[in-house]
């Protein structure tokens, strides 16, 4: 009656969620305040007032038939020429309306993307650390995952390792950057040599490998870190941009797929865009949230509460012994294991009441992601349970 493949995807849920409904339980036997939940990434700081304020304007002044009512199935014309609009002024590429596929969030653009540019048995590259559902992405489009450790301690591309990596079959690499879990964002020259490496493999092996560029995190960095926009350095790129993170909108989904009218056979690859999002039902993004972010595309978050927390987790960890990737984007902190096991960690953690995810699902051993968006006075609460837990490892 159901499919085994599906069946067994339903019966094992992700490892993030298992934790996050964990926490639930733990609250109602032990009270909220005694539970340090930094399992799931949903953004703790609000969504700017302006997105609530066009929501309200739009539900009191437009025609409800129309607000509520399909769009064409790629999306509403109006809101994909502001979309193209903003990406040419912001990054200085051409942009085409017609080449812009609105979707229910970076989930629903890596599905689409995947399953419009793979065919049964290609390979797709992924780098570790990873978001664990590309796996199930990949998979659901026929397509092999191949992954290939970052290098250790910093958690950029080793370039040596993706070289060898690459084959005929390859036919794309998934870019997250910043990245979940790590934080870490790739500098300018990194993924300009990922670009040369890219176009002399696309020539040797004489098909084109293309980037999916998966960017719910590209508004959240700190300082005067700068994203690259990939497209501007490698044509055969596909961005996968998702509103979830940048204006605090995850449960709402909403998102988009942009191809670069330079990528090699656009035209094609954006029909397939079409053909993908009809095959597995994504046609027409919710009306109401497209019309939303038309309006807001653009508005910056306020990430004083995100820095703070950064600052905080950061600093106070690594005073007490612990090692971390300093991260530059996105709101998780990767912190190494004080054993080998992550999973052995992860029990230990908690004891303490300390939910942290094990690193295994994201494709590396003995590390902990902690999700630092949450309220700094949770931050504040956990520190001593972090110090017991490195007590723990450290007794005479
Ligand atoms: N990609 C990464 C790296 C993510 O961290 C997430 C969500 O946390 C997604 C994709 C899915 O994002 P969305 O909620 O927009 O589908």
């Amino acid at each position: 009656m159901v499919s085994k493949e599906m069946l067994a995807l339903g019966k094992k849920s992700s490892v993030i969620r298992e934790i996050f409904e964990y926490a639930k339980v733990r609250r109602a036997e032990i009270g909220a305040e005694n539970v340090f939940d930094f399992s799931l990434g949903n953004p703790s700081i609000p969504a700017p007032t302006v997105v609530g304020e066009t929501m309200q304007k739009l539900l009191a002044e437009t025609d409800p038939v129309l607000l509520h009512g399909y769009t064409s199935a790629p999306g509403d014309m109006g809101v994909r020429q502001t979309i193209a609009n903003h990406v040419k002024e912001r990054f200085g590429i051409e942009a085409n309306p017609n080449l812009i596929y609105m979707t229910c969030g970076a989930a629903a653009s890596l599905t689409v993307s995947l399953r419009a540019i793979c065919s049964e048995g290609d390979e797709v590259i992924l780098l570790a650390p990873f978001f664990p559902e590309y796996q199930v992405f990949v998979r659901n489009a026929g397509a092999v995952p191949v992954i290939v450790p970052g290098r250790v301690g910093t958690f950029d591309i080793d370039f040596d390792a993706l070289a060898s990596a690459i084959t005929i079959k390859t036919r794309a690499i998934i870019i997250n950057s910043p990245n979940n879990p790590s934080g870490v964002v790739l500098n300018e020259a990194c993924i300009r040599r990922l670009a040369t490496l890219l176009t002399e493999k696309s020539a040797e092996f004489g098909r084109p490998i293309a980037i999916i560029a998966d960017e719910p995190y590209r508004e959240l960095v700190y300082g005067d870190v700068e994203v690259p926009y990939i497209p501007c350095y490698y044509d055969n790129t596909l961005v996968c941009y998702s509103y979830s993170k940048s204006l605090s909108l995850p449960g709402e989904r909403i998102g988009y797929i942009l191809v670069p009218p330079t990528m090699s056979g656009a035209g094609d690859v954006f029909a397939a865009i079409c053909g993908a999002g009809r095959s597995l039902g994504f046609v027409c993004a919710p009306s109401l949230l497209q019309l939303t972010v038309g309006a807001c595309d653009g508005t910056p978050p306020d990430l004083t509460a995100y820095d703070e927390n950064r600052t905080l987790l950061y600093e106070s960890l690594t005073k007490i012994g612990y090692e971390a990737v300093r991260p530059d984007g996105a709101f998780y902190l990767f912190v190494k294991t004080l054993e080998p096991d992550a999973t052995a960690f992860y029990e230990k953690a908690k004891q303490h009441e300390l939910l942290l995810v094990p690193s295994d699902s994201f494709g590396v051993p003995g590390y902990v992601r902690i999700a630092y968006c949450v309220s700094n006075d949770q931050i504040r609460r956990s520190i001593p349970a972090f110090e017991a837990l490195y007590k723990d490892y450290h007794k005479e």
